[in-house]
């Protein structure tokens, strides 16, 4: 049994009394872990510095990787940004809540611990309904990060949270499968020209719609290089997402389709004796299965058709596949740099551990 109080919520409509608990061991310093529509979340108090601290302590991630502070309303940003332009605060009431987090100027009165020692602060507005309504109960910003232990994959399901910190947290409200599976778009509005810092749910050309304006992608976004020295935003540095097993990204490069399921064939045949995963689309799952047959085994994400389907399915796939003791190594197969296939790329290259990339040849 793990240590945590566990207690099971409808998702579009928790049980007041579940909140009301939950609220309580917040106002009082302790952690609870909560449903957003992203992934499941790792709640303090963000104005309690200890309760903070404790949340670093139990995720085991590096003081210097800030967190993200969750609202429930525009005026509740006041709390902890300072400086928010009008056009910022317009463009918020169209995207809140949803899963996107905005890095501003930050109010000198939130305890520094919350960010990294940084002088802005990441916020956002959760669209789940248990979220919002634990935060309107508080009735405080909640420092929330997500709730694994830093490098793994994030949790998309209560039992995600369990195996990593049943023991070390208070409380879970579980309602679920969360609704998109991979983390808030990350956007900096502090620097001269919006960046996009990490992306999510929400792609460039919707930001675009949002703001008005063109945000830039630089390729630590795309998860293509990383900053060893004053990243732009600090959880950069880190590997992320990562499974035990060791995986390997095929990257489709500058290939053509037909050109890339061959590269990709070869690069699994060349691993035959090592019993691989492939962890792919519906649709190439379906096209290896007909050639190889069962010499290895298939973890299908979704088809390639819908990718927030592949993104929901993305990181407890990658949980399944260190349970699976026959498999040493996992090949995976790239999607479209689209949309939510954005965060899919810069989830899937953080996550892995060699990258090979298709490269079409010249004729
Ligand atoms: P997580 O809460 O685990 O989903 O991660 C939050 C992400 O937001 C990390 O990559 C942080 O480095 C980033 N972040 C948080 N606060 C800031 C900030 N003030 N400036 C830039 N990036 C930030
Ligand atoms: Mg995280």
């Amino acid at each position: 049994m793990p240590k945590a109080k566990i207690v099971r919520v409808e998702p579009l409509n928790p049980s007041e009394e579940a909140i009301r608990e939950a609220a309580e061991i917040l106002k009082s310093g302790g952690l609870v872990a909560f449903p957003t529509e992203t992934v499941y979340g790792l709640g303090a108090d963000a104005f309690n510095p200890e309760a903070v601290l404790k949340v670093f302590k139990v995720k085991r991630r590096p003081l210097d990787n800030p967190l993200i502070v969750h609202v429930s309303s525009l005026d509740m940003l006041q709390q902890v940004a300072s400086e928010v332009p009008e056009r910022v605060v317009k463009a918020l009431s169209i995207a809140w809540p949803g899963p996107l987090t905005v890095v501003v100027k930050r109010k000198s009165t939130l305890p520094e611990v919350v960010s990294g020692g940084l002088d802005t602060v990441a916020v956002r507005s959760p669209a789940h309904p248990v979220a919002l309504k634990l935060i309107e109960a508080v009735g405080r910003p909640l420092a929330a990060p997500s709730a694994n232990i830093a490098g793994r994959p994030s949790p998309t399901r209560a039992e995600h949270v369990v195996e990593d910190l049943g023991d070390e947290i208070d409380m879970i409200l579980d309602a679920g499968e969360t609704f998109f599976g991979v983390e808030s778009t990350v956007v900096d509005l502090v620097s001269p020209s919006p960046q996009i810092l990490r992306p999510g749910p929400l792609g460039p050309e919707e930001l675009e719609k949002i703001f008005g304006v063109k945000f830039g992608l630089p390729p630590y976004a795309r998860g293509l290089s990383s900053y060893e020295e004053r990243p732009p935003s600090p959880g950069m540095k880190y590997r992320h997402y990562a499974p035990s097993k060791k995986l390997v990204l095929v990257e489709k490069g500058s290939c053509d389709t037909t050109t890339y399921f061959e590269f990709l064939m070869k690069q699994l045949e060349s691993y035959l004796k090592d019993f691989p995963a492939l962890i792919a689309t519906k649709e190439t799952v379906d096209e290896v299965r007909s050639k190889l047959g069962d010499s290895l085994t298939y973890f299908t994400l979704g088809s390639r058709e819908n990718l927030f389907e592949v993104a929901k399915n993305l990181f407890s796939t990658l949980r399944i596949l260190d349970k699976y003791g026959r498999v040493s190594i996992a090949i995976s197969e790239s999607v479209e740099e689209r949309g939510i296939g954005l965060a899919i790329m810069n989830r899937l290259r953080k996550a892995s551990s060699e990258r090979i990339t298709c490269k079409q040849k010249q004729l």
